[in-house]
């Protein structure tokens, strides 16, 4: 990841780590919901680690519109639906892959 997006990210991280470490966060947005200041921590040291923005289940590069919505994400959109399942969705829609 080039440098100017690893520092983007890490903006985006630290304002949200600082919406978080605000007592009662009630102003938090949609972004915020479930989310842990662990899982905050866990992507800067992605970030640090040169490891970020890789999916921990596929290994795959998680695509840079996804980590904008979800600056914490540790796997791609694909991967967290499949960790989740597929509850109250439509089964037949599965992309298996090779
Ligand atoms: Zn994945």
């Amino acid at each position: 990841m080039p440098g100017e997006s690893v520092a983007e990210f890490r903006t985006a991280l630290m304002h949200l780590k600082d919406r978080l470490a605000r007592p009662g966060a009630q102003g938090a947005g949609p972004l915020i919901r479930g989310v842990t200041p662990e899982q905050i921590e866990a992507a800067l040291a992605r970030l640090e680690r040169g490891t970020y923005g890789v999916c921990h289940s596929c290994y795959l590069l998680i695509p840079k519109g996804e980590l904008l919505r979800r600056p914490y994400a540790e796997s791609c959109k694909r991967c967290e639906e499949r960790r989740v399942g597929p509850r109250g969705k439509k089964a037949g829609t599965h992309v298996s892959q090779p």
